[in-house]
C-alpha cells in the first residue's frame, strides 16, 4: 500500500484521485490539510504545502509538485535528502505558448494603442509591420521558455533567449550572464519573464531592469509575482519606459481589491490562468514518479536543490 497526502486549494482532489486510482487501485489518498497518520505517508502531491508543513511526515520518500514551479513548497523547511520533482507535460506547455503568443500578438498588433485611441475616441491609424521587425526576449529557457521562443521564431520574430547557462535553440539568439542581459533589454521590443522564483531571480523586474529597456518595450508577465516590484512597473509606465504589460502572476493573490493595476489602462490582468496542469494528461508523469520514489530510483522532471529550481 502507497499512501498519497494530496494538498492543494487549486486542484480538485476528486479528479486527482479518480486519475491516480484507475492507474494505481491500491494506493491510500489522504486529502489534507489535516492527515491522521502523518508516518504513513510515502508521497505528497501538493501544491503549497499543509499548514503543519512537510516535515511534519516523517517517512516521505517524494514531494510532487503539482504545478511547474516549486518555490511556493517552502523547500528551505525540507530534508535536502527528500526529492523534490515539479509537474510539466505537453498541455501545461502548449497552453503556456498559446498564452505568450497571444500576449505577443496583442502588442505586435498595436492593440494596446488602439485600446488606447479607442478610449479618447480617437481614428488613430498606426499601420501594422511584419513580425521579422520585431524582437521579443525570452527570459528563462527550460521546458516552457524554450517552447515559447521557438514557437515565436516559427512566427517570424527575432527571438533572444536568456538562461543561466549557455543554450542553443534554432533560430533564436541565445545568451546567459548579465552583460547580455542588459544589451538583450536594450534591443527588444516586448520581454516575456519565464524564469523560476529563486533568491536570483526574485524582484529582478524592478526599476533597474525597466530602465535598461528600450523606450515604449512591452512586458509579458507569466513567471511568479516574486519576480516584479509593482510600484516600479506602475512607475516605467507612466514614465513611458513601458507601453504595456500583461500579468499573470502578482505578489498576492488574488489581488486584492483596491491593488492599482485592476484600473491601470496599460495592464492586461489574467488570474494566474497562463497555463495550468490537467490532471488527465498529467497523472501518468505522477504515477511513474511515485512508483519511482517507492524503488528509491531518481525522479522524473526532479529539481535541484541547490540552484532551487
Ligand atoms: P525550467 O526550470 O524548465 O526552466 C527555467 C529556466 O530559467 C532555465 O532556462 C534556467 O536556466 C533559467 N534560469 C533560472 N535561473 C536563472 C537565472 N538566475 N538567470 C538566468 N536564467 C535563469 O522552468 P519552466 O520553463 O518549466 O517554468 C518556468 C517558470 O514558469 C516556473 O518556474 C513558474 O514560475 C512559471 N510558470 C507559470 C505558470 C503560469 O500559469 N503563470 C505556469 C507554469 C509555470 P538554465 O537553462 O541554465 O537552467
Amino acid at each position: 500500500m502507497t499512501t498519497i497526502f494530496f494538498h492543494s486549494d487549486l486542484d480538485d482532489p476528486k479528479e486527482w484521485q479518480a486519475a491516480l486510482q484507475s492507474a494505481l487501485p491500491t494506493i491510500d489518498f489522504i486529502v489534507g490539510p489535516e492527515c491522521e497518520l502523518p508516518e504513513a505517508v510515502d508521497v505528497a502531491l501538493v501544491w503549497t504545502p499543509p499548514p503543519q508543513g512537510l516535515r511534519a511526515f516523517p517517512n516521505l520518500k517524494a514531494v510532487l509538485s503539482l504545478g511547474a514551479g516549486v518555490d511556493q513548497l517552502c523547500l528551505a523547511d525540507l530534508d535536502t535528502r527528500i526529492p523534490v520533482a515539479r509537474l510539466i507535460d505537453d498541455t501545461l506547455t502548449q497552453r503556456m505558448v498559446e498564452y505568450c503568443l497571444t500576449a505577443v500578438f496583442y502588442f505586435h498588433r498595436n492593440m494596446h494603442l488602439h485600446a488606447m485611441h479607442q478610449a479618447k475616441r480617437q481614428w488613430t491609424f498606426v499601420p501594422p509591420v511584419s513580425a521579422s521587425s520585431r524582437r521579443v526576449l525570452v527570459m528563462g529557457l527550460g521546458q516552457l521558455g524554450s517552447a515559447v521562443a521557438s514557437s515565436l521564431v516559427q512566427h517570424g520574430f527575432r527571438v533572444t533567449g536568456w538562461s543561466r547557462r549557455p543554450k542553443q535553440i534554432a533560430g533564436a539568439d541565445c545568451c546567459h550572464g548579465d552583460d547580455a542581459l542588459t544589451q538583450a533589454l536594450g534591443t527588444c521590443d516586448v520581454v516575456i519573464n519565464l524564469l523560476p522564483l529563486t533568491a536570483q531571480t526574485a524582484g529582478l523586474l524592478n526599476l533597474d531592469f525597466f530602465t535598461r529597456l528600450r523606450p515604449q518595450a512591452c512586458l509579458v508577465q507569466v513567471g511568479r509575482g516574486g519576480h516584479l516590484v509593482e510600484a516600479d512597473l506602475l512607475g516605467a509606465l507612466d514614465q513611458g519606459q513601458l507601453a504595456g504589460a500583461f500579468i499573470d502572476v502578482f505578489n498576492i493573490e488574488p489581488l486584492p481589491d483596491a491593488h492599482p493595476f485592476w484600473s491601470h489602462p496599460l495592464l492586461r490582468l489574467t488570474p494566474h490562468v497562463a497555463s495550468l496542469s490537467d490532471p488527465t494528461e498529467s497523472v501518468t508523469t505522477v504515477v511513474e514518479n511515485i512508483r519511482r520514489a517507492m524503488r528509491g530510483d531518481a525522479l522524473r522532471n526532479s529539481i535541484d536543490r541547490t540552484v532551487g529550481y
